[in-house]
């Protein structure tokens, strides 16, 4: 087309983005190291998974098939881009495999221009989100909307260009001599025919009759618009064809440049940011060690700076899409509180780009924040700075949000190394924590019960301690809720009581038994929570725990035996209760032979089906009980709604916001219209509970699962939970 334009739109287009692209990966560089490189084979399959099929995209269907569309478009289209920048020097140039005279060619050309029509469509769906249906959840930002736009425009070049070019050849091909002149001379005849449209005047047996365009099947958009614009003279259609050319030549440079600057950035960044995940499981949260060199570099525990943040920790800022799936999800966003998972990531960002030189400039010089008096303002504490604390103070730690991120963003660990600051740092946190920490750190639970208390929920069962019977094949292991509130007592017993009808073989730690920790982990107490992890881990492998099977009533402890306490030295095999119980129940260990004529709805709990994927076991229980009807609310399995007890929340006061999070959640478990509502965590039964009591249904029961169970399998016997 133009050799010299074409290498001067090249070398500026790309040289900016090298650019860009350099000075991002500088400031990627500033976070601390960390690896996030191993087991290659895991990583190429949530590439897979996460960005080739786009799993999470299609929770929201329209707008997820439209973005897999753009996606596959593009890595389509990107082939046609470089044979354009190649026409730029010689227009016949294409690769020599995809040239139209090649089946290959012929069968790129067709999915390029099937594409090209597709991801057009695909662009004006988020046209219309953005411009009409204006959707809260997204960022309704200028920018994205230009990129949309080039990208509409883009598709729109790519086949005006094909189509004028279609017709030129057409013109040149008929009319052997006169090629591309606009006008043919010649005898006039007055039933010539397309001399309206055309501007030529023919014979009527002239080649030109012969030449019309007809639709090529390989190149099914372009031959249309070849037809729709065959009438042009051919001054006119090269001139189309330079505009859709250099267009779509221009446009493809300033996306590509628009990129480092936009949220479009996870163009390029999604892939690597799902590569780089954490392949730990769900909701774990590192030791402070975990993050390479982080307790080396710096004096402070949690994260006060943002370049305290793992440079994986960056790369999820540069690649987040501004979708607002996360905010949409999050139970404390839905209730009015100040957390928005969406701004905390782009608050955060936002400072981030805002002191790019000079934290690049900073990390060049060593780091570190050694001057006196007021840090510089790159290097400001960022509670407070930038984030505000009853952000913070305000997650449940459910996942809801993580559960959601298409691009596999990661929230609960950056909230809990913040908090990590401000309680091991700052001393600063909600009062009422305060009563909790002093609480574990003197009864070894959050409420301060009296330790020496702790196996009296069993009084009457005989239940054995693992002290008077070590070789228990089972430890039941109790926690705090469980052992010493009185509601989440009785499930404790119908729990034992139904492992003793299965005949199973189990002891309780008793007062050996202390918190996990799990309350101080969330709250960012991490060297409280150390404590105990430390002292479970001592007592349980005393007793060869590593080779038992742990049950447990509570989630929360589940997780924390099951996931956490690995770093600690306690590798065990935990089952939760209702995992245990539906084992016993296929086995024919347990048989629920009184009816239960209930419509009963169930709750998920966060920790037992985001954090740990169990959904299936409890209600497997349930539905073996003989008249139970199990009723799914909207919001059920991974997209249940949190109770808004995890993270800490149990022991302090709701965030102020527009109403509480159980009220919410007791609000969807009523629109099932049920005769019970079933839960399976002590930490959910409490929320439930005050929520059916702010909805003034405390008429209505509130079980565990072991106690619906229990009432079925003891034929006729009420549970403890109905006397
Ligand atoms: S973990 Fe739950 S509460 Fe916390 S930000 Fe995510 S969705 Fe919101
Ligand atoms: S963090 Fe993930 S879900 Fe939330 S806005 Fe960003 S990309 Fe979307």
């Amino acid at each position: 087309m133009n050799p010299i334009v074409m290498a001067v739109l090249l070398i500026l287009g790309w040289g900016l983005f090298a650019y860009s692209a350099w000075r991002r990966w500088k400031l990627m560089m500033v976070g601390v190291a960390e690896d996030r490189f191993d087991r290659v084979g895991a990583r190429l399959g949530a590439v897979w998974t996460y960005a080739i099929k786009q799993l999470r995209m299609r929770r929201y269907p329209l707008a997820g098939y439209a973005h897999m569309i753009i996606f596959f478009g593009f890595l389509v289209l990107l082939l046609r881009s470089l044979m354009l920048w190649g026409r730029g020097f010689d227009e016949s140039f294409s690769f020599w495999i995809f040239g139209t005279e090649q089946i290959l060619g012929r069968i790129y050309s067709l999915l390029k221009d099937v594409f090209a029509v597709l991801v057009f469509l695909g662009a004006l769906v988020f046209v219309y989100y953005r411009m009409i249906a204006r959707l809260p959840r997204m960022t309704l930002s200028t920018e994205g909307l230009i990129i949309i736009w080039i990208i509409v425009v883009m598709m729109v070049a790519d086949v005006l260009y094909d189509g004028a070019f279609i017709a030129r050849d057409a013109h040149a091909s008929a009319i052997p001599g006169v090629a591309l002149a606009p006008v043919m001379t010649g005898p006039v005849d007055p039933d010539a025919f397309d001399t309206k449209e055309t501007g030529y005047v023919v014979e009527p047996d002239s080649p030109l009759k012969r030449s019309r365009i007809s639709f090529t099947w390989y190149e099914p958009a372009g031959s249309v618009v070849a037809m729709m614009v065959q009438g042009l003279s051919d001054g006119a259609l090269n001139c189309v064809r330079h505009v859709g050319f250099w267009t779509h030549v221009a446009l493809v440079l300033i996306f590509l440049n628009l990129l480092p600057y936009s949220k479009h950035f996870h163009v390029i960044t999604a892939i690597p940011n799902v590569y780089t995940q954490n392949l730990k499981p769900p909701g774990r949260l590192p030791p402070i060690e975990d993050i390479e060199g982080r307790l080396e570099r710096e004096e402070t525990l949690g994260i006060k700076r943002i370049d305290q943040f793992s440079w994986k920790s960056i790369l999820d800022f540069y690649t987040c899409t501004e979708c607002g799936r996360c905010s949409d999800h999050c139970p404390a966003t839905s209730t009015g509180k100040k957390l928005s998972p969406k701004h905390f990531t782009l608050d955060l960002r936002d400072f981030l780009y805002k002191h790019d030189k000079a934290l690049v400039a900073a990390k060049a010089l060593g780091g570190g924040d050694s001057c006196e008096g007021d840090p510089p303002e790159h290097y400001k504490d960022l509670v407070d700075g930038v984030i505000d604390p009853e952000v913070l103070w305000a997650c449940t730690s459910c996942r809801a949000c993580e559960q959601e991120c298409p691009v596999l963003i990661s929230y609960v660990d950056k909230i809990v190394d913040m908090r990590r600051y401000l309680v091991q740092e700052r001393g600063e946190f909600p009062n009422e924590l305060q009563t909790a920490f002093r609480c574990l750190e003197a009864s070894f639970n959050p409420w301060g019960f009296p330790a020496e208390e702790r196996a009296k929920w069993a009084e009457g069962l005989n239940v054995q301690t693992l002290a008077d019977h070590p070789d228990a094949e089972v430890i039941l292991w109790v926690g705090c809720a469980p052992a010493y509130d009185d509601r989440a007592k009785k499930v404790t017993r119908a729990t034992a009581q139904l492992m003793q009808k299965a005949g199973v073989d189990f002891a309780i730690l008793g007062t050996e038994e202390q918190c996990t920790g799990d309350v101080a982990r969330r709250a960012g107490n991490e060297y409280l929570f150390q404590m105990f992890a430390q002292q479970n881990v001592e007592t349980l492998n005393r007793y060869g725990a590593d080779t038992k099977k742990i049950v447990t009533t509570c989630p929360h402890c589940y997780n924390m035996l099951q996931h956490e306490y690995g770093d600690f030295g306690g590798h065990y095999h935990v089952i939760h209760h209702t995992t245990f119980l539906a084992d016993l129940l296929a086995k024919g260990r347990l048989e629920p032979t009184k009816r239960v004529d209930k419509k009963v709805t169930f709750h998920d709990s966060c920790y037992l089906g985001r954090y740990n994927d169990i959904y299936e076991a409890p209600r497997e229980a349930l539905e073996s009980i003989p008249g139970l009807t199990l009723v799914e609310p909207a919001e059920s399995r991974d997209r249940g709604m949190c109770c808004g007890a995890g993270g800490a929340q149990m022991f302090k006061e709701e965030e102020p916001g527009d109403q509480r999070v159980n009220a919410a959640r007791t609000q969807q478990l009523l629109n099932t219209n049920p005769d019970a509502i079933a839960s399976a965590c002590p930490f959910c039964m409490r929320m439930l509970t005050d929520g059916l009591a702010d909805k003034g249904r405390e008429d209505l029961p509130q079980l565990d699962v072991a106690e619906i169970l229990l009432e079925s399998v003891e034929a006729g016997q009420p549970t403890e939970a109905h006397t």
